[in-house]
């Protein structure tokens, strides 16, 4: 038996070779452990710990409580995952278990870092790394913040998006990277989560990028207490759908060709102002006069062009601010709250000023609108009835003046192809004197001689709608110039059908252009079918132009005219017709015009 020695000798413990080997099991785990005290400082931690946390162990013993490292932890977690914030801020997912150590005031405690965890926890690794991998691949910004609003976590868009790294972000707080106004309703909207314990969502403009987001806002809870303890952010750029939806709301209150606001709008308006508190209101109705006219003879898209102009006009007779709206094809209205009779009187004669104005600056196609107002004045008359009124006023007024704006419409045109000047004075009275010939020499009726004379004066009025560049082309046309000079007989046919004097030879007009063969156009006429006095204006027209000067071509002898006409016989004209007209070309074309060049 080992002699003892006296009982304050006896050896300290003979457990003290095991107690150090449990001390390097302890510090060489491979798992983070700690040994705390009641109050929950650090007493002990191990290397893994030391490594975990980022500090050395003599910054912990003692001086630190565990509690610190798992600032989203409500309650003390046992047997749970969690995050665990390292000195540089970065997190580590964990996973915790909490041990009394017998006969003692301390608990053991020990971390699993999940990221080096083994086989066992290998699924929840695999479904972090999958999660992590959504976070991080979406567009998404995705981020949690905390009540303070301070950044506990943000995605690879979030950091992108800051341009800073993950260590400048972590820990700070919204405000310190956005303005003042983003700062302050993401403020209210964190703490609305942490009242209601419900998300939120709020669509925010980037003003100074023109960027629109949609955030939501969830709570994040404590799987213990339930209590909770930050807020994660989803903000989906949604910029491109926002500015769809913009141009859908736009267009369904506004008119396409004009940019005015459309009748759904003014409509609303009326109904707005109905029941509102106006005393005063005015309203004016405006209609474009011969707009059909305009379509009919120069085509839809010259009076597209009329509308619009009216639009312009019209508009820049009003504030920025006044409802302009067009109300039909080529019908404006205009609702003025507030506004007594001299001053709704007043607008009316800027916008006829304007119109005048307009015209001898664009004296082309000249714009001719009649308006229309009616004024109320205390709560009589609901708003429809202010408009039927409006509306009644205006046409009294197209009465008087539409008949002469429709006159001033042809006039134009008129103006227009012989201020084009494609022939001179003494080119077109020898083409008359050609022509008046070749009637008589055909045996042409004297009435129908006028009427020729007509043909021959107003068969290309047409030419007031075809586009100059095409008309006075110096080349040959292209395939589809020649289809729009072409459009000529179509439209010079229209013109003259709406005025009465020339009404008589529309149908001449029309048929100008077509061959003894069926190869001419619009109508593809054959022979007979096409009016003598057509064939006739066909045959001089090109005997004119063969004689004289054309853009597109020099200018030919009578002998090669004549020559050309005979090969044409048959085809392009009338045969008999051709030789009548070389018979008679002779003697016409030695008459020299009195003032010749
Ligand atoms: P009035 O002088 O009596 O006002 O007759 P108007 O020729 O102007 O014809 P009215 O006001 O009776 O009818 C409007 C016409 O405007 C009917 C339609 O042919 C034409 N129109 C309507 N919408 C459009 C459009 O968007 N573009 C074009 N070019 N014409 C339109
Ligand atoms: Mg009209």
């Amino acid at each position: 038996m080992v002699k003892t020695g006296s009982k304050n000798n006896k050896p300290k413990t003979p457990e003290k070779g095991p107690g150090n080997l449990y001390k390097t099991l302890f510090d060489e785990a491979g798992i983070a452990l700690l040994i705390v005290r009641k109050d929950g400082t650090i007493d002990h931690a191990n290397r893994e710990f030391v490594n975990l946390s980022g500090y050395p162990a003599k910054a912990l013993e003692g001086k630190k409580k565990w509690t610190e490292f798992l600032p989203e932890q409500g309650a003390l977690p046992s047997d749970a995952r969690c995050r665990l914030i390292n000195k540089q801020g970065h997190f580590k997912d964990v996973f915790i278990t909490i041990r009394k150590v017998p006969r003692s005031t301390t608990s053991e405690v020990s971390f699993l870092d999940i990221g080096s965890l083994a086989d066992s926890t290998e699924q929840n690794r695999t479904n972090d790394v999958k999660y992590r991998s959504i976070v991080e691949s979406t567009d998404d910004a995705i981020y949690m913040v905390d009540a303070d609003c301070r950044y506990i976590f943000a995605n690879e868009t979030v950091l992108i998006g800051l341009g800073l790294p993950e260590d400048a972000v972590i820990g700070q707080s919204y405000s310190d990277f956005h303005t003042f106004e983003d700062a302050r309703e993401f403020r209210n909207v964190v703490h609305r989560v942490f009242e209601t314990g419900d998300s939120h969502r709020y669509e925010h403009k980037d003003s100074k990028e023109e960027r629109y987001f949609l955030r939501t806002l969830s709570p994040v809870k404590d799987v213990h207490t339930r209590q909770i303890k930050h807020v994660t952010v989803i903000s989906k750029e949604i910029t491109e759908l926002k500015k769809t939806e913009e141009k859908l709301k736009y267009l369904s209150l506004h008119d396409v060709l004009t940019g005015l606001y459309n009748r759904a709008y003014f409509e609303e308006e009326m109904r707005r102002i109905d029941t509102g508190r106006f005393d005063l209101v005015g309203l004016i109705i405006c209609d474009i006069d011969g707009l059909k006219l305009v379509n009919d003879t120069l085509g839809h898209d010259r009076g597209d062009e009329l509308i619009r102009t009216a639009s312009k006009v019209i508009k820049e007779s009003f504030r920025e601010s006044d409802v302009v709206a067009r109300v039909g094809g080529d019908e404006f209205a205009i609702l003025l709250p507030n506004s007594p009779l001299s001053k709704v009187e007043n607008i009316c004669a800027r916008i006829k000023n304007a119109i005048a104005s307009y015209n001898t600056t664009n004296p082309k196609l000249p714009l001719s609108i009649s308006t229309g107002f009616a004024v109320r004045s205390g709560y009589i008359k609901n708003v429809s009835e202010l408009y039927r009124e409006a509306d009644n006023n205006m046409y009294r007024e197209k009465l008087y003046g539409s008949q002469s704006a429709r006159n001033a419409i042809i006039r134009n045109l008129i103006n227009t192809v012989e201020a084009r000047g494609l022939t001179t004075r003494d080119e077109r009275e020898r083409f008359q004197r050609t022509v008046t010939a070749l009637a008589a020499a055909v045996g042409l009726p004297e009435g129908r001689i006028k009427d020729l004379h007509l043909l021959a004066q107003f068969h290309d009025i047409g030419n007031a709608g075809i586009h100059e560049h095409i008309l006075f082309k110096p080349d040959r046309f292209t395939t589809d110039e020649l289809l729009e000079v072409q459009k000529h007989t179509d439209i010079g046919h229209r013109i003259a059908q709406a005025v009465p004097e020339l009404n008589h030879i529309a149908d001449l007009i029309l048929k100008h252009h077509e061959w003894w063969n069926g190869n001419g156009y619009p109508l593809g006429l054959k022979g007979e079918e096409i009016p003598l006095e057509s064939r006739i204006i066909a045959l001089a027209i090109a005997y004119d132009a063969m004689t004289n000067p054309r853009p597109y071509r020099g200018v030919m002898s009578r002998q090669e005219a004549i020559e050309e006409l005979r090969k044409c016989s048959g085809t392009q004209f009338d045969p008999q017709l051709v030789e009548k007209f070389i018979e008679t070309i002779k003697p016409v074309d030695s008459i020299k015009p009195v003032d010749s060049r």
